[in-house]
């Protein structure tokens, strides 16, 4: 049995529940482990601490599959874990054409993504849409996929494991059918009443942002009679959600003309009275100076933008950017208004991003009260071991 035997203290992240260790925790590795092959990790003092993966190219050298000595890492593990995954989702999140079903760390299974869209459209009793994102995940595919298929009864698996992330773990990128029928060009998820197209092919991430369900909730149940712009639309989650519940004028705006199209048929598929839509194909940073110069006005802005901070380097400039847009949104909010914004990048944690809020509000000459703070849905939990998990943060405020 391959073996990896960690540095004198090196285990107490381990003993904490955190689960991944990096290269320089490491004494010696004993064997000759492959990538994603299955080794036991060891205290200094010879203790049993975890099975995991091992990633031979990546500082995340080993995850941890399991905690438990008695608990062997073969098909059935990969089966309970899929099959307890899917079970929370029934008990928690219901009535939605798109659910995250498995979300890495948070369901045992570090570095695996995977969203169900339910669905029958075209493709036959949904499409399952995978990316896998570390050499233990990649490893156990094809278990991955069966425990998928058999616990969930949905044939069609497609992968998009096209994602950069993959090269620091010795990988290349790639995407195609891994079992059943392959997606249609899109296909429709509904949520709250409102149909959106998804393509799962090309879309970002797995071609519809499903962490901002809840989010996209509010928006409708707040927008009716408003005037709402959504910046960084993408393929308008919040604008339709807007127009689902009843906004007088939605604009949005987005530098990507393919997402607008998209957009656009989006509005038809739900047969909205299309001249309440406006899309503008441009920089979000420029239009909303502009927006704010012409002295345009709203009575609710989202502002989800995409994640500005890559990685810790960049959160000066990142915060800078945020920063940027707030202080716009701010400025085109009507007394009373709502500003619903977000940031996914992970290296900016929820208090930075809240005092980066603050900021542009006091740059605004506003007093801006936070109604609620937000996050992804319940399909994405937080283990309480990794807060790496929320990378997710919003806040909705209004000004007075
Ligand atoms: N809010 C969206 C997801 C946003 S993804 C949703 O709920 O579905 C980020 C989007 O920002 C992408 O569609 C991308 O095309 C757009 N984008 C990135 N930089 C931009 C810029 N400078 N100006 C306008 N749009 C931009």
């Amino acid at each position: 049995m391959n073996t990896v035997t960690l540095k004198p203290s090196k285990e107490k992240s381990l003993l904490r529940r955190h689960p991944w260790v990096y290269a320089n925790a490491i004494e010696h590795v004993e064997g000759k482990p492959a990538s994603g092959a299955t080794v036991v990790v060891r205290a200094h003092d010879g203790r049993f601490l975890a099975r995991a993966a091992y990633s031979p190219h990546s500082q995340i050298r080993l995850r941890v599959w399991s905690f438990d000595e008695s608990e062997p890492i073969d098909h059935a593990f990969f089966k309970r874990r899929v099959q307890r995954a899917f079970a929370h989702r029934q008990a928690f999140v219901r009535d939605t054409g798109a659910v995250r079903l498995i979300f890495g760390e948070a369901d045992g299974l570090p570095g695996l993504v995977v969203d169900y869209y339910t669905e029958d459209s075209g493709a036959g009793r949904g499409q399952l849409v995978c990316q896998f994102m570390a050499a233990g995940v990649e490893a156990w595919k094809q278990a991955i996929v069966a425990a998928l298929v058999g616990a969930t009864g949905c044939p069609n698996v497609y992968e998009r494991s096209d994602v950069s992330i993959r090269e620091k773990e010795g990988l290349e990128q790639t995407t195609g059918v891994l079992t059943g029928d392959a997606p249609p060009e899109t296909l429709i998820a509904r949520e709250n009443g409102v149909r959106y197209h998804v393509d799962v092919r090309t879309g970002h991430k797995t071609g519809f942002y499903v962490d901002q369900r809840d989010n996209r909730a509010l928006v409708q149940t707040y927008a009716s009679g408003r005037e709402v712009l959504n910046c960084f639309c993408y393929t308008g989650g919040f604008s339709l959600a807007a127009l689902g519940g009843g906004a007088k004028r939605v604009v949005s705006i987005d530098s990507s003309g393919e997402a607008l199209a998209l957009a656009r048929a989006n509005v038809e598929a739900n047969g909205f009275d299309a001249s309440r839509a406006e899309w503008l194909d441009a920089d979000a940073f420029r239009t909303l100076r502009r927006l704010v110069d012409e002295g345009e006005r709203f009575d609710l802005v989202v502002l989800d933008p995409p994640k500005f901070a890559p990685a810790r380097e960049h959160v000066d400039r990142a915060a800078r950017a945020y920063k940027d847009i707030n202080l716009s949104g701010f400025r085109l909010l009507r007394p009373g208004g709502l500003l619903f914004t977000y940031s996914c990048s992970g290296a900016i944690d929820a208090d930075l991003f809240q005092k980066i809020v603050a900021g542009a509000a006091a740059d605004a000459r506003v007093d801006a009260r936070i109604l609620k703070r937000l996050g992804a849905g319940l399909d994405h939990p937080l283990l309480a071991a990794f807060p790496e998990g929320e990378y997710l943060k919003g806040l909705l405020l209004q000004i007075v």
